[in-house]
């Protein structure tokens, strides 16, 4: 029996990559700099996961950006765009890299950045990559090889990860029509042909193929895409041992192709599909092969502590059908979803260690993952009882805390009725009495909530979180910043302010520490997108709200100006779905506590007198089940959750949602049946793509298509943006849409953004005139 582990965090334990990625963009340092920060992480991983007790330890699951982006580059799948970079500028390969995820604005150039869109059902977003129909593929970049080679000299036994041929296909987008991005594998191969060639040449052994699109429900062409290539990487290195993963899902109707494909070892996510492992062990031709299995035993995607009694079973299992030499432990995942280590959690405001001892962190992953090979391995040795029991005690003690059940919490949400998830009238009648009291031009201007998050406001909070700052001071200054950013916004003209959230670190880690129920990290740090890390809060308990979390900031900025101010809510789903959830009850039971306190937090609103109110739902999509035929039941929920979370307020009263980050076009429906009187969602960068859904489906409320990728440094110009909202306007009429930038403008500058917004708010006006709207005095 071995172990093995499919990939670790690379932002460093203290985010070190994050910073040193930052420094290099701001021209503070040279590449050799961020090279040296990245070279130290990788050996810090390598050595930790050593000493943790990984007898097989991955490389190349670094990566400055995007292992997706990097798969990109290795392959040679660069946008045409980019290519001046590469052939007359002659951009390194990390300045093509970084050009690519963030755009490239200079010397002349004008580049948009790739799209990014969500990581299968994760909070992590990868970069999409662009094939044309003719697409060739190069060994552009050998990173791959030196990774393997830099650990290879330090001594440890490694396998090199890379994403698989298929789902790399699978995860990108056709920019042109006529063909489907899996007729590219026959390109494609040569190239990983290429790749393995050279990792073989060099002494890799092992080689960790991912493909998770097994996660998903696969046509016959897709799954002979899988036999296509696994059976070829076999026939031309037999001495390279594949070990194929799949993970977030089930293979369901793929089990018979993953069972068939010619790999070494075949890797299941046991935690989110315990029941694969008895499918498989049914199958004599597998329990008779020689094909190992890896099991993911051990959550890679929450930090809950594993329970040793769940996980040993199977195990057991296995051996028995199997022998110990065929099985391999690991975690489900890579553990790049969780934060890096439990024992950085040490500092006074942590929360109560009778929490702590219930979680476990990447590092502390890896060791559960070493102890489960202890254990089942010598089940009769002093160190697995010991071990065996002090993990039962942890999971006992959870079991039964006092912290965790709120009887008048669970009686509120047994109780919710229909009538609590409905809008007193349908959207056409809301919307006249609208009208009425808001008074808005033709193609309204909004922003989404947040405004620059300049270095003086993070220092203040830093000081603040640290009491060098009284909370006297810290809210004066948050004050003050919120004035200047709603005399700026009037300055401007926009139509309907917010008052920029500048108290909030991040829209679901505010409300989480106002909520009970919720315990927070000091370091719990996980990759959202490139240089992007969330600190995910951790709900523990039933959810429950004691008192008002933004009335005070709203009625604030409201009080300043004689234009509306949106009040600006986090809803129930993304916070669901952007924390660490408790696993010991449905995570639908969870979300409708959540949507009980947002509820009480917007007819607050109403009451304090804010006509407008957004409820944030981007993160509603990648809570989507993978499989189709778990999708409505979520969307169900999901939808529900949302719409208790909105309906307790007047007709009068407008209610905004926002998405971004995923693409929408296949839960139109269940959006629409959100029923939010406007919806601002993100567009820009996939140029209206979304529109498409609406020839199918008439979207039926007010929305307002993002025209500016706040993702990017790029400012477009007010042309692009009137060109855009045409684009909109082919499918939605003006007097349903609104003008406003992709998401919130927190990770720009205010340079950026009044350069933004000025043209959007431009862009606005001369579409009036082009449908002759009269001009609001
Ligand atoms: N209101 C939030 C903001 O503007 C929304 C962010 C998001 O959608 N991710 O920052
Ligand atoms: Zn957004």
């Amino acid at each position: 029996m071995q172990t093995h582990n499919l990939g670790y965090p690379r932002i460093g334990s203290n985010r070190e990559l994050k910073k040193a990625c930052e420094q290099y963009w701001a021209g503070k340092t040279a590449a050799a700099a961020l090279e040296q920060t990245a070279r130290s992480i990788r050996n810090q991983n390598w050595q930790l996961q050593k000493k943790s007790g990984i007898d097989l330890i991955p490389v190349n699951d670094f990566s400055f950006y995007d292992q997706v982006l990097d798969t990109c580059i290795m392959t040679g799948a660069i946008p045409e765009r980019f290519h001046p970079l590469v052939e007359k500028a002659q951009l390194s390969a990390l300045d093509l890299l970084f050009s690519m995820a963030r755009g490239y604005q200079k010397n002349g150039y004008d580049l948009t950045a790739m799209e990014m869109t969500k990581w299968f059902d994760t909070n992590y977003h990868y970069i999409v990559p662009e094939f044309k129909r003719d697409q060739q593929f190069s060994f552009f970049n050998d990173t791959v090889l030196h990774q393997f080679l830099e650990a290879k000299k330090e001594g440890y036994l490694c396998k090199p990860v890379l994403i698989g041929p298929v789902s790399f296909l699978l995860l990108g987008k056709e920019k042109e029509p006529g063909f489907h991005r899996i007729d590219l594998l026959k390109n494609l191969l040569p190239v990983y042909f290429e790749i393995l060639a050279r990792l073989d040449q060099h002494g890799a052994y092992y080689i960790q193929m991912d493909e998770p699109c097994l996660a998903l429900d696969l046509t016959e062409k897709e799954r002979q895409a899988l036999r296509t290539t696994y059976t070829a990487i076999r026939q031309r290195f037999p001495n390279l041992r594949i070990i194929l993963a799949n993970y977030f899902e089930c293979p369901g109707a793929n089990l018979k192709t993953a069972l068939e494909l010619p790999v070494h070892i075949l890797h299941l996510d046991l935690v989110r599909c315990p029941s694969q492992l008895d499918d498989i062990l049914a199958v004599p031709e597998f329990v008779n092969g020689r094909t190992g299995l890896s099991l993911g035993v051990v959550d890679g995607r929450n930090i809950w502590k594993n329970d040793f009694q769940r996980s040993l079973p199977l195990i057991q299992k296995a051996i028995q059908k199997t022998g110990p030499e065929r099985i391999w432990i690991a975690p489900s995942c890579s553990l790049l979803h969780v934060p890096c280590d439990l024992e950085l959690e040490a500092g006074e405001k942590s929360f109560l260690p009778e929490i702590k001892q219930w979680m476990a962190f990447a590092r502390q992953k890896l060791a559960e993952v070493a102890a489960l090979k202890q254990i089942a391995g010598d089940p009769g040795d002093a160190l697995s009882k010991a071990l065996l029991e002090e993990n039962a005690k942890a999971i006992r003690a959870r079991d039964t805390s006092l912290l965790i059940h709120q009887p008048q919490v669970k009686a509120r949400a047994a109780v919710i009725a229909a009538a609590d998830a409905k809008r007193t009238s349908p959207f056409s009648v809301r919307k006249e009495k609208q009208q009425h009291t808001l008074r808005l031009p033709l193609f309204p201007t909004t922003t989404i909530g947040s405004f620059p998050q300049t270095k003086e406001v993070r220092a203040w909070r830093a000081q603040w979180k640290k009491q060098l700052l009284s909370d006297e001071a810290y809210e004066l200054l948050i004050r003050e910043e919120t004035s200047r950013a709603v005399q700026w916004q009037e300055a401007i003209g926009l139509d309907v302010l917010v008052h920029g959230e500048f108290e909030r670190n991040d829209m679901v880690e505010y409300f989480g520490e106002r909520l009970n129920g919720f315990a927070f990290t000091q370091n719990g740090w996980v990759q959202s997108y490139g240089s992007r890390c969330v600190k995910p809060p951790v709900i523990y308990g039933d959810v429950f709200r004691t008192e008002p979390m933004t009335v005070a900031w709203t009625t604030y900025a409201q009080s300043l100006t004689t234009r509306h101010v949106k009040g600006m809510l986090t809803g129930p789903v993304t916070i669901l779905q952007w924390s660490f959830v408790r696993n010991d009850q449905p995570r639908s039971t969870t979300c409708n506590q959540i949507a009980l306190a947002i509820r009480d937090e917007v007819t607050d609103l109403e009451k304090a007198g804010i006509k407008i109110i957004q409820i944030d739902e981007p993160a509603i999509r990648e809570g989507l089940p993978l499989r189709k035929e778990a999708q409505p039941q979520y969307l169900d929920w999901a939808v529900n959750a949302f719409r208790i979370a909105a309906s307790g307020v007047r007709d009068e009263t407008q209610i905004h949602t926002h998405m971004c980050y995923s693409e929408f076009n296949d839960i139109i429906p269940s959006i629409a049946a959100m029923d939010a009187d406007v919806i601002t969602i993100e567009t820009s960068r996939s140029q209206m793509e979304l529109l498409d859904a609406f020839t199918s489906f008439a979207y039926p409320n007010d929305i307002g298509p993002g025209v500016y990728d706040i993702h990017s440094p790029r400012v477009p110009s007010k042309e692009e943006m009137v060109a855009l909202m045409e684009k909109a306007l082919d499918h939605i009429p003006a007097e349903r849409l609104w003008v406003n930038p992709d998401c919130g403008l927190k990770t720009r500058n205010w340079e950026e953004t009044t350069e933004a917004l000025s043209a959007m708010i431009q862009a606005a006006k001369k579409l009036r005139k082009k449908v002759n709207a009269p001009v609001p005095e």
